[in-house]
């Protein structure tokens, strides 16, 4: 039996993204208090080591291997009180805790890298950059979250680091995940691309902005791109999504149906904001438009999004 709404192609866009290869099993309904301590006494148990926005990775031959066994881990000091269990997989479980050493006192073998250069760069396999992408918003959200937000007194870490408990006041408190929308804003004949002034020499990317509080994703896309770009938006279609572990976003992709024409551009966020025809934006992705312009590289979900549109005429 088949149902209409399931009718769709069967490869999710939000498959071809960086940071969406996580093949963890997160086993959420069994994480109990004392996982993190059952993870530390089981020798099969791996881990990443991340801090500063980086990821220590091993040089091992031509390739970067993040992954480290609790005994290797020693080495770097790892903070295993604020360890966070990231889930298991065939070998065991899998932990992500900040390094206690600096990047200057790392062996050779060991580079420590920022988790954009691992992500544009490719430098370690999808799966393991989707465990990244978990590891640094749980950690960076306990991080800057020790203190409890009603009463004050430092809270504890519970349940692998996915709770946060106030032995004061009894309050639990849980991970965020900030949703960002990204939206193109496109025609059958052409669509809306813009540039921040911290963009690279000639790349424009889709719009996007922070979804507010008790907004829908629909009203956050049309209200982002009538004060970015001063376009009403019609219809607005959800297309993908992306987890940003800067610091804990989730990036919805999404395309909107322009109402005007008359780009009345934000330039105290954008410093260019214009309407490009297919065959240019195909130019672009192809790196190969005459004035050098380029869209987002290959990994980002604006890019997902213009393939999307040039290639499928969404
Ligand atoms: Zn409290």
């Amino acid at each position: 039996m088949t149902f209409a709404l399931f009718d769709a192609p069967s490869a999710e866009p939000s498959q071809f993204v960086g940071f969406a290869g996580n093949r963890i099993d997160r086993q959420s309904e069994n994480r109990a208090d004392d996982c993190v301590e059952k993870a530390l006494a089981d020798p099969r148990t791996r881990l990443m080591l991340l801090g500063d926005g980086r990821i220590c990775l091993k040089l091992d031959g031509g390739t970067f291997d993040p992954w480290y066994g609790l005994a290797e881990s020693e080495a770097f000091k790892p903070r295993l009180g604020e360890a966070v269990l990231l889930g298991f997989d065939a070998s065991g479980p899998i932990l992500a805790a900040s390094a206690g050493i600096g990047a200057d006192d790392l062996p050779a073998t060991v580079k420590a890298i920022d988790y954009r250069s691992v992500y544009m760069q490719g430098l370690i396999d999808a799966a393991a950059l989707g465990a990244l992408a978990q590891g640094a918003a749980l950690l960076a959200w306990n991080a800057s979250h020790r203190f409890c937000s009603k009463c004050g007194h430092a809270s504890e870490t519970r349940a692998g680091g996915y709770r946060r408990h106030c032995p004061s006041c009894g309050a639990d408190h849980f991970p965020r995940t900030d949703p960002v929308a990204i939206m193109l804003t496109a025609t059958r004949e052409k669509c809306l691309l813009g540039r921040s002034p911290h963009f690279a020499p000639g790349s424009y990317s889709a719009l996007a902005g922070f979804i507010e509080p008790g907004e829908t994703i629909e009203n956050a896309v049309r209200r982002e791109t009538m004060e970015e770009a001063g376009i009403r938006l019609g219809r607005v279609v959800y297309h993908a999504s992306q987890p940003w572990p800067f610091p804990y976003s989730l990036m919805i992709g999404c395309f909107g149906e322009p109402l005007n024409e008359d780009i009345q551009p934000d330039l105290g966020e954008l410093e260019d904001c214009r309407w490009f025809f297919r065959d240019e934006v195909r130019q672009m992705l192809a790196r190969e438009h005459p004035s050098g312009l380029v869209t987002p590289a290959k990994g980002a979900i604006a890019h997902t999004l213009i393939r999307a549109w040039v290639e499928n005429g969404i």
